[in-house]
């Protein structure tokens, strides 16, 4: 239903120039939830959010941010997301505070001051120091204040915490799971791993402009390969294992035949049970190793 899903693209194309950067990317995030949109430098990240909030145009497609068409109605999208660019171009004569008393009045001075005060002392950010005296992890944490400020009702955060120390990371994550504790649906950007398997209940990856994949974490680790390494009481000829959908021998040494099992365990398990087995082990791969492997794909086609 529409009005439960906080964010829609379907089939949006993005050239610069000869460099085809979106190639048909299908999104849909569900209102309340922490996504992270995850894939390698290059892979269309930032493109897909900045269309999203019509800051640059798609060449084809369609978006809808929260019901609305961001290119039809572009100032009410805005209005109601908070928005992390990957760079923040930040005035460098003012000071921190300056910069969210700006970003207040765009939004039409509706900003809770007191809120703005415990994000500031959350993130440990001395608003007293003029943007161009800041590090860039302080820099980041001016552009985190303003986007959670108002309590927005989306939150589109690119690389939210780039550039950020551990805890201060840690503290990032504190901050959107409890906006996402108020009613805020999260979509952010990394490249981090650790740190999408660490807060994010479902995850999207782009590759080459193309989501490939949209899973729940925990879903994507069932969905990948897994090792598979069996002992036989006696040597076994492993051929029928062979023969088993989805299932292939990598190795095969005296009673210990080693797998790699893509998809449900249910086939093997019954062709086993034919078998003399004396152990067995699983081995699931990591989320890391989930991505890898698409990485990797990612740099052989390139
Ligand atoms: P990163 O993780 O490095 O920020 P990303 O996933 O955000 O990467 P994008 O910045 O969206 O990727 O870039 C997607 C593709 O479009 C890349 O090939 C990039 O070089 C290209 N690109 C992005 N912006 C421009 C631009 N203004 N002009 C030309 N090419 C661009």
């Amino acid at each position: 239903m529409a009005g439960e899903t906080a964010l829609i693209t379907e089939g949006l194309e993005k050239y610069y120039g000869s460099v085809h950067a979106l190639r048909g990317v299908d999104l849909q995030v569900e209102r309340g939830g922490i996504v992270g949109f995850l894939g390698p430098n290059g892979a269309g990240k930032t493109t897909t959010i900045r269309c999203m909030l019509d800051l640059i145009r798609p060449h084809a497609g369609t978006i809808r941010v929260l019901g609305l068409d961001p290119q039809a109605d572009p100032v009410a999208v805005r209005r109601r997301v908070g928005y992390l660019p990957g760079e923040l171009n930040l005035e460098q004569n003012m000071t921190g505070e300056d910069a969210l008393r700006y970003f207040n009045q765009l939004r039409g001075n509706r900003v809770d001051w007191g809120y703005v005060r415990q994000l500031v002392d959350r993130l440990a950010l001395d608003l007293k120091v003029a943007i161009k005296n800041l590090s860039r992890g302080n820099k980041q944490k001016v552009g985190l204040v303003q986007a959670l400020m108002a309590r927005p009702e989306l939150l589109l955060l690119d690389e939210p915490t780039s550039g950020l120390d551990p805890l201060m990371q840690q503290e990032v994550y504190r901050l959107l799971r409890g906006a996402q504790a108020g009613g805020t649906t999260v979509f952010f950007s990394s490249h981090i791993i650790s740190e999408v398997d660490a807060i994010a209940e479902r995850i999207a990856i782009i590759r080459g402009g193309v989501i490939v994949e949209e899973a729940a974490p925990a879903r994507l680790i069932d969905m990948a390969m897994r090792r598979v390494r069996v002992r036989f009481k006696t040597p076994v000829d492993p051929e029928a294992l062979n023969q088993v959908n989805g299932v292939s021998v990598l190795s095969v040494d005296d009673g210990e035949v080693r797998l790699q099992v893509e998809g449900e365990m249910d086939g093997l398990i019954k062709t086993l049970a034919g078998f003399p087995v004396f152990d067995l082990e699983t081995e699931h791969p990591s989320l890391e190793e989930v991505f890898l492997a698409h990485y990797a794909n990612d740099r052989e086609e390139s």
